[in-house]
């Protein structure tokens, strides 16, 4: 392990689709393809999502969500004892108004959700593959329930689906499996009662890497809003990474980059890998690759080298395409700055 690569960089997951896929600029953006030119397209759209990570020079590769509609619903839907035909207007996050399915039976899944699009993104690629699916707490979050006793129940029910999920990803050739949490965000009281138990559920006996995903949301109006009301210095993390510190997940993304989280928060990590955000997603304008390198030093100072792993603060989808193929550039080129000093340095 002494001369693997320092500082490899990976994106928090999703990427924008090509607009002959899905009509761009939105979440939850319908299907522009049916049947089997539907999935034609979602395969050459994983093709292109590759083929632009590689290009841009990110290290650790996903499929960009590109087979998905969105982080959670794209999962749920292959899931069933969930009503999707009778959507109900609830509040997600605490922050937005959402037309979401219902939980009106108990949750099974009929068969593999992933396990194809794994294996092309396997076949695609040389590269180490990460590969996420929403946590259980966040799709808690994301949906209404009419059968569980209580939200705790519900997210170990689903804990359980996704740790089968997971385990077959793993054996299919996943180097990383991300839950995505940014419900870890919001209810802190209960990720320490119920939401980190269901996480770990979810992650039992991986020997591939497993990651959590912890951040302030896409940059859509409503979480923009929702930032403002946070004040100067955003300290959720804080009470957050002390139960993750302690859990058996190994890999923790996290927000940086333009946010108003402390740097020295991420000291409250120690022996987890760290993905740094040094790419804000809330804006259309590209990094510089110095802007880029500056977050990876100043997070440098509470992570090692070892454990670094420069990052988006959060998926891409909502963006241009071209912003977010010059955003993973711009964030491979900065790391790359970096990786030269400390080699430099620890050449002296
Ligand atoms: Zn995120």
């Amino acid at each position: 392990m002494k001369n693997r690569k320092l500082l490899q960089t990976t994106i928090a997951g999703s990427l924008p689709k090509p607009s002959w896929l899905a009509p761009p600029g939105q979440l939850w953006a319908p299907w522009l393809l049916e049947g089997k030119r539907l999935e034609e397209g979602k395969r050459d759209a994983v093709r292109l999502a590759v083929r632009d990570q590689e290009h841009a020079g990110i290290d650790i590769v996903c499929d960009g969500e590109q087979t998905r509609r969105h982080f959670v619903t794209g999962y749920l839907e292959h899931l069933d004892g969930i009503d999707f035909e009778h959507l109900v207007t609830m509040r997600i996050r605490r922050r937005y108004d959402a037309k979401v399915p219902q939980v009106v039976g108990r949750v099974t899944r009929p068969r593999p959700v992933h396990s194809d699009d794994l294996r092309l993104l396997r076949a695609e690629t040389d590269h180490p593959i990460k590969f996420t699916l929403p946590g259980p707490m966040t799709i808690v979050d994301t949906l209404q329930n009419a059968y569980y006793k209580d939200r705790p129940q519900l997210a170990m029910a689903f804990a359980k689906i996704l740790n089968r999920e997971a385990r077959e990803l793993e054996k299919l050739g996943a180097d990383v499996i991300q839950f995505d949490e940014p419900a870890f965000n919001v209810y802190m009281d209960e990720v320490r009662t119920w939401g980190i138990d269901a996480l770990e559920t979810a992650a039992e006996g991986l020997k591939c890497k497993s990651a959590v995903h912890i951040c302030y949301g896409y940059g859509i109006k409503a979480n923009n809003d929702w930032k403002k009301t946070l004040g100067a210095r955003w300290r959720q993390y804080e009470e957050t990474f002390p139960v993750i510190a302690k859990s058996g997940i190994d890999q923790v993304s996290l927000e940086c980059h333009h946010s108003h989280v402390p740097m020295e928060l991420i000291g409250l990590l120690k022996g987890k890998d760290v993905l740094v955000g040094a790419i804000d997603v809330a804006s259309q304008k590209i990094e510089t690759p110095a802007e880029v390198a500056s977050t990876i030093r100043k997070a440098l100072k509470y992570v090692p080298a070892e454990r670094l792993y420069p990052c988006t603060n959060c998926g891409m989808v909502p963006l241009p395409r071209e912003i977010a193929l010059g955003k993973m550039r711009a964030l491979a080129a900065g790391a790359a700055i970096v990786r030269g000093e400390l080699a430099k340095r620890r050449a002296r």
